[in-house]
């Protein structure tokens, strides 16, 4: 039976007359990566990677473990602390339920935490909540940072976890993670950190940013959908309860057989990230900004000293809603907020909590990354200033 495969035609990113900048939501597949992928996929039989008795499940495990050292070598870790999971909301999920028992164990059921997390962080919370914990969430400051000094008072005798983002996904911005780290060592608190946006856009090594876990997502780094891991560092790893019983994989900490070719796309789009892509990304953020100045945009998110990862910006014109806008955009394909409060049906949490009301409802996304050109963010500007000026004139008319 013939798939229809044509659905796709117009979601590519280049067949359709839509430029994609929505690359915090999701990162175009690298097509080296897809190519390994394919050449997995394609054989007649992929094994299991748990049967190494045989040639199949031997050569599967091989290709499992090769992704393990690429996503271990990626964030300086031992490959023995990659858990392998469905993606960064599971790798969330699992860091904070996970450490319930524990957390009970020693009399440590105080969460401090941020208004600003992503909502796999948040929800878990909340369910610990319910249940009894006492979870703090700051405020940050205006520009979405958290600092050392902000951890520091919100924490005491009772506080047995914290957790932080590296990176926002709306703001762009970058937290001080290794301050923060040196806080908590002296008190023997533990540390989660959501970096999944940040691996492959500021450097990201677990012992420099000294935290204990951190979640993960290959399709943030132009791998696929569907798979991430939690680094889990080893001497805390007694300390985590599994959420799925099952067969015992990934070290007892996540059963379910590895999807072999997802594993491998991690891996590869670990060993391809590109350091030097920021300085580009930076360069094209400023042309941008400088294109659509006149519009008088407000930008969230800049935060001295550690500033903010170029290729989010979050961008607000005062007196128009974002759905508005988005919708005089048909050739741009960019985020209202997050990419779960679509549908306007939930304002984002994080600009309600930086900027207000509001500013949440005129707020709109533009991400970009590795194959985003010049003339894509020069075409994109033009875009926005005839948008917003044509917006801008219906409301003096009416
Ligand atoms: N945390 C952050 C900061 C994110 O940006 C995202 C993706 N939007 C997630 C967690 C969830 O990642 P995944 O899609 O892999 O579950």
């Amino acid at each position: 039976m013939a798939l229809p495969t044509d659905i796709f035609a117009s979601h590519d990113r280049r067949s359709a007359d839509c430029i994609y900048l929505d690359y915090a939501a999701t990162t175009p597949l690298d097509r080296r990566v897809l190519d390994l992928m394919y050449s997995i996929m394609a054989k007649d039989i992929t094994g299991n990677a748990q049967s190494t008795h045989h040639p199949f499940g031997a050569a599967a495990d091989l290709i499992v473990r090769k992704a393990r050292e690429q996503v271990a070598t990626m964030i300086g870790a031992s490959p023995s602390e990659i858990v392998f999971t469905s993606g960064a909301t599971e790798s969330n999920n699992l860091a904070i339920k996970g450490l319930v028992s524990h957390l009970k164990a020693v009399g440590k059921t105080r969460i401090v935490t941020t208004e600003v997390e992503h909502h796999s962080v948040l929800k878990p919370l909340a369910q610990l909540e319910a249940l009894g914990f006492e979870i703090v969430r700051l405020l940050p400051r205006p520009c979405g940072m958290i600092t050392a000094d902000m951890i520091e008072r919100a924490i005491d005798a009772r506080t047995g976890l914290v957790c932080v983002q590296a990176v926002n996904n709306e703001l762009g911005t970058i937290q001080p993670l290794a301050k923060i780290a040196e806080v908590l060592k002296e008190r023997n608190i533990l540390f989660h950190c959501d970096a999944a946006q940040a691996l492959g856009k500021i450097p990201f090594l677990v012992d420099s940013v000294a935290v204990d876990f951190a979640s993960f997502s290959a399709h943030k780094i132009y791998g696929p959908q569907g798979i991430g891991c939690l680094y889990v560092r080893t001497e805390k790893s007694t300390l985590l309860e599994p959420l799925l019983a099952g067969g015992g994989h990934e070290h007892g900490l996540r059963s379910g057989s590895l999807p072999v070719a997802l594993c491998a796309g991690f891996g590869a789009a670990c060993s391809l990230v590109d350091d030097d892509d920021r300085a580009r990304l930076q360069s094209m953020r400023v042309s941008f900004m400088a294109r659509i100045r006149r519009l008088n945009p407000v930008v969230y998110g800049h935060c001295e000293p550690h500033g903010n990862v170029p290729g989010i910006l979050t961008i607000r014109f005062p007196g128009i809603d974002s759905e508005t806008l988005v919708m005089a955009l048909p050739g741009l394909a960019i985020g209202i907020g997050a990419a779960c409060t679509r549908n306007g049906a939930k304002l984002s949490h994080v600009i309600q909590a930086v900027a207000g009301a509001q500013p949440s409802r005129e707020t709109v996304r533009i991400s970009f990354g590795r194959l985003t050109t010049v003339e894509e963010m020069g075409n994109a500007a033009e875009q926005i200033v005839a948008a917003v000026a044509g917006i801008r004139e219906l409301q003096e008319v009416s």
